[in-house]
């Protein structure tokens, strides 16, 4: 896969990511924020009960007042003299004084009639005194001779209140009613900055009491005429104020939860509300917690899911990718492995082949030299016999000489013995026999020279052959008055060779050695030396002579090649020599010692020591 088609599939992941991170968000987003506010309205239904608490507290800490105030001499001395102006001070100052002990916002005395002849409140503006509360469901509950209990909007106070009545009893008569009055703003303080909103309903479902003012005397219901009959009768709101709440309600959970949306537009507000009833009062209280919070939880909870969301799947991409990386580079390993082999199994049968072909073409190669020796010998052989040809004039000029002198030898003897001249006829038949030798020597070399290199060879001692080749030669040496310096090897070597054509070579490498060494005056002429080295054996015949230059060097192994004087030498021996030589496995080289004169050296194969010596 190239670079930019796995940036972009790494694109369609991330894009993939995020649309399905979304998407699980937005799908749980309800879902959660509903759990928050199940929670939440859970959470409120403790301070609801705390509120619960509270109201039912204060109501029936003031509940059993009036009947005590009831029971008073001085109340009951009032109603059964109204017309007396210093008993209803006395009441007046004395209910004064027990509101102020107990916190009640009025306490007024009322006579059967609806007349108020006593109030707590005498010396305020909106004074009850005089006032008649015939209207008020209290007045006639108690009137009845039950414990009233009524709430309201005070007429001539203005302020809402929850009252309380008793009967006042005079010779078991009901005279009158007590009323206590106690004011709900103060309840209502202690529910003002807390987190939710604190309302309490009436039976017709009007807010009679809430944390907020602006909701005062608004219905969660819409109100029946016959309802709002019953609100003017008894005086208990005033009709002007009263309103309907924009409010839409809608369950949540199972334990009667709800949720709130109050106001239109921007003014809209979103609860939990949670109720409890209050029988005894014949009130609701509601608590209205702010889905806010819930809603920030949830905001906060689905951020985090979908970020992790977002981060597993993304780690969960990476990894993959990661993976078919992995599978990726394995499988090129594998097809750089296998590439690899593929290509080391035909370089391995191009090897193979080639090797092969060298096998075979060693195998020619030697057959070439099987064919180059068979035809190299033959065409020595060839050499030889072709040699022996031109030899044929040399020959010619060779025996002639001899021959002639022979002839003018044998006529001079014939003439010396018919003079009888017997000495001089003598001295010329020896002269006739020198010259013989030398023609049987000229004959003998060609025997040589025609005689097959199969011969058989083996091993030689070379000590003998050295001393019989010196003994030849002592009488020649001894002539000449030339020394051989030769110092014998310590122990007996052997090379492979043949004793009689070995002897021949030596004597014809000191003869020439003897001939060069003609001019020399030295006490010492001719070095004759052994060198064995490993499996070779090297002999060296050294002489001070003039030396070989270039041009005899280069030719001096050529059969008829001669600086001598004809009758002194043949040009054969050196050719004879390296032949025999050769024959034997060996090598025979010339060459300038560094002081001066010339050096041959035979170099031959050591023979094995447990070989029988058996050749010639
Ligand atoms: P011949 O001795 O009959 O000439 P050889 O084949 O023995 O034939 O020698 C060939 C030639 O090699 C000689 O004529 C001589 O010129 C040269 N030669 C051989 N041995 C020596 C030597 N020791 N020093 C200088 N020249 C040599």
């Amino acid at each position: 896969m190239t670079h930019t088609a796995k940036s972009r599939l790494l694109g369609l992941w991330l894009a993939l990511a995020v649309l399905l991170s979304i998407a699980v968000g937005s799908a749980g987003f309800s879902l959660v924020e509903r759990s928050f506010q199940i929670r939440s309205a859970e959470q409120a239904q403790g301070t609801l009960r705390l509120a619960v608490a509270g109201l039912r507290g204060a109501l029936n800490r003031y509940e059993p007042l009036p009947s005590l105030i009831a029971e008073k001499p001085s109340i009951k001395a009032l109603l059964s003299d109204t017309s007396n102006p210093g008993l209803a001070s006395s009441v007046n100052l004395e209910l004064k004084q027990i509101a102020e002990d107990v916190g009640a916002s009025d306490i007024y005395v009322i006579d059967a009639k609806g007349y108020t002849w006593a109030a707590s409140n005498f010396d305020q503006p909106h004074s009850f005194v005089g006032l008649s509360y015939v209207y008020r469901p209290y007045f006639q509950q108690a009137v009845e001779g039950n414990l009233g209990r009524f709430f309201a909007l005070g007429t001539a106070s203005l302020k809402r209140g929850y009252y309380f009545s008793a009967p006042i009893r005079l010779q078991g008569q009901i005279a009158g009613v007590v009323t206590v009055k106690i004011a709900v703003d103060a309840l209502e303080a202690d529910w003002r900055g807390a987190d939710s909103d604190i309302l309490v309903t009436d039976q017709f479902g009007i807010i009679f009491m809430s944390s907020r003012s602006d909701w005062h005397f608004q219905s969660l219901q819409p109100l029946q005429p016959a309802t709002l009959d019953e609100i003017k009768a008894f005086r208990q709101y005033p009709i002007d104020q009263l309103g309907r709440l924009n409010l839409q309600r809608k369950p949540i959970g199972s334990r009667g939860a709800e949720h709130f949306t109050i106001g239109i537009d921007e003014t809209e507000k979103h609860f939990v509300a949670n109720a409890m009833a209050m029988p005894e009062a014949g009130w609701e209280v509601h608590i209205l917690t702010p889905t806010a919070a819930a809603r920030t939880q949830a905001i906060t909870v689905i951020v985090i899911a979908v970020l992790v969301l977002l981060l597993t799947i993304l780690l969960t991409a990476f990894l993959l990718l990661r993976r078919a990386r992995l599978v990726e580079r394995i499988a090129a390993q594998h097809a750089a492995r296998e590439l690899l082999e593929n290509r080391v199994a035909e370089r391995t049968a191009d090897l193979n082949q080639v090797n092969t072909q060298l096998l075979q073409e060693v195998e020619e190669r030697k057959q070439a030299e099987r064919q180059l020796r068979k035809t190299q010998s033959e065409l020595v052989q060839a050499g030889k016999l072709a040699a022996l040809g031109q030899m044929s004039a040399a020959l010619s000029h060779e025996f002639n000489q001899p021959l002639a002198a022979v002839k003018t030898y044998a006529d001079n003897a014939a003439t010396y013995l018919d003079r009888d001249r017997v000495d001089e006829a003598r001295d010329n038949v020896g002269r006739i026999s020198q010259m013989a030798d030398r023609m049987a020597a000229i004959s003998k070399h060609l025997r040589n020279f025609a005689r097959r290199p199969q011969e058989k060879i083996g091993p030689v001692s070379l000590l003998p052959v050295i001393n019989d080749a010196l003994a030849i030669l002592s009488a020649k040496l001894r002539d000449r008055h030339t020394n051989i310096a030769f110092a014998p090897p310590a122990k007996d070597i052997r090379i492979m060779g043949g004793r009689v054509r070995l002897q021949q070579v030596l004597v014809n490498l000191i003869s020439n050695a003897l001939d060069a060494s003609v001019d020399s005056d030295r006490e010492t002429d001719i070095h004759l030396t052994i060198e064995e080295i490993s499996d070779r054996v090297r002999i060296n015949v050294r002489d001070h002579g003039s030396g070989l230059d270039a041009d005899t060097k280069s030719q001096i192994f050529d059969p008829f090649f001669t600086t001598k004087s004809p009758g002194e030498g043949l040009g054969l021996g050196l050719s004879i020599s390296y032949n025999i030589i050769r024959d034997f496995g060996g090598h025979l080289l010339a060459d300038n010692h560094p002081d001066g004169g010339a050096v041959f050296t035979i170099d031959l194969a050591t023979a094995d020591q447990m070989t029988e010596e058996a050749a010639e």
